[in-house]
């Protein structure tokens, strides 16, 4: 028998690639809201961007996979790869939803920046009524703009958490790759290696 899972993170990214940022935030986020899981959920191929310098889906899904291995509070999803087409963010809460049941505190963790992306989404009221919000920010991080603009009456479904200081992007390791410069300590190791090993990134392979 699985064990009850009472509330789990929802990580969602294009882990283009995974990096120690997003996993430093998810175990911040496990550990500041005493979460049971975080479940990572790399998105699908983003088609509509045409090739855009996004790496297969496989291989962020299995780089994910390897990042996360070790951690038994981590698990990964296939649910937006699996998926034909363009995916939305409320579609894959709600099959999460239906997968752990309706008793379940789902948190949705982004950083600062993607927390003020849902207030473009098409409908942030619908996708703030099926999961409550954690917005990592560094230290120091202004959030006075995202208070003022989160739909009246949802303010309380978004949850700040400070992170440390990590200035660590998917596109300076892509960039790093492609000029040759360490990604050490950046990445975990096995994700270095599996770049590596497949020439992901690099300016003469096609998904730089
Ligand atoms: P890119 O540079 O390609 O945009 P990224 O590093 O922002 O990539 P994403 O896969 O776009 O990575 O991010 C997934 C989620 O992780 C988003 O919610 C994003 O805000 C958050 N995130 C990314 N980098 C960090 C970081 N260093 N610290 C905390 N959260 C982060
Ligand atoms: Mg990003």
């Amino acid at each position: 028998m699985p064990r009850t899972v009472r509330a789990a993170g929802v990580m969602g990214g294009t882990f283009n690639p995974i990096h120690n940022g997003h996993l430093v935030t998810a175990e911040e986020a496990l550990s500041a809201f005493s979460l049971d899981e975080v479940i990572f959920v790399p998105a699908g191929h983003p088609w509509q961007k045409e090739d855009a310098g996004v790496a297969p889906a496989e291989d962020r899904y299995l780089m994910t996979v390897i990042a996360t291995a070790s951690n038994p509070a981590f698990r990964v999803s296939r649910i937006e790869i699996d998926r034909p087409g363009p995916t939305y963010t409320v579609d894959t809460l709600r099959a999460l939803r239906a997968e752990l049941g309706e008793g379940c505190d789902l948190w949705f963790i982004t950083g600062a920046d993607g927390i003020l992306n849902i207030l473009t989404w098409k409908d942030p009221e619908a996708v703030l009524r099926e999961a409550r919000f954690i917005a990592a920010t560094r230290p120091g991080y202004d959030l006075d703009r995202l208070e003022k603009e989160l739909p009246a009456g949802l303010e309380d479904r978004v949850k700040v958490m400070e992170v440390p200081a990590l200035a660590i992007s998917s596109t300076d390791v892509r960039l790093r790759v492609r000029e040759g410069r360490p990604i050490r300590y950046l990445v975990p190791e096995g994700v270095a290696r599996y770049i590596e090993k497949t020439d992901l990134y690099r300016e003469d392979s096609p998904s730089t």
